[in-house]
């Protein structure tokens, strides 16, 4: 037995190798889906969302912000394998709330350059949910934009709590 956490991973997946059986799957996702969310560890978006091997794309990243990235991602997955649903999927106790895009000028300070990407942080989770919807429904690259909704995740009750475009922004 070793310590390190990689070789931990390499010796689980031999044991989940030896049972495991070829589903016989193509790459097109069973339901259409494409899940949109944070990479925070507290979040198993299989089991939250009863989905199962095949079901979805998963998309994450810190904060499960739309970035041009992400909008690479869901044009390929619309486009060429097939989802027509956007699932978007932020959570409460999210580490880029409260942080600023001030963290880039430290970066910069710290290590001589500035990142070319935003720190994308937000304070109000809701509104960036929201934001991030419109992103997906006005991006010219994807085909499929009616069928796009957001929500918060709550890593202390396990619940959804769905973000409405429509809401103002709390006062
Ligand atoms: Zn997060």
């Amino acid at each position: 037995m070793t310590d390190a956490v990689t070789d931990q991973l390499i010796e689980a997946n031999k044991r989940y190798a030896g049972g495991f059986t070829d589903p016989g799957m193509d790459a097109r996702p069973v339901r259409k889906v494409a899940v949109v969310a944070c990479m925070d560890a507290r979040l198993d978006l299989h089991a939250a969302l009863g989905l199962s091997l095949g079901d979805c794309h998963t998309i994450r990243n810190a904060g499960g912000v739309v970035t041009d990235d992400v909008i690479r991602s869901l044009t390929i997955s619309q486009r060429q394998l097939g989802t027509r649903t956007v699932v978007l999927i932020h959570h409460t106790g999210c580490g880029l709330l409260g942080l600023t895009e001030n963290f880039r000028h430290e970066l910069e300070l710290e290590v001589g350059q500035k990142p070319n990407w935003a720190v994308e942080s937000f304070t109000d989770l809701d509104q960036d949910v929201r934001q991030s919807m419109a992103r997906v429904r006005t991006s010219p690259f994807l085909p499929h934009t009616e069928d796009v909704r957001g929500f918060v995740f709550d890593v202390t009750t396990g619940l959804l709590r769905e973000i409405h475009l429509a809401d103002s922004p709390a006062p």
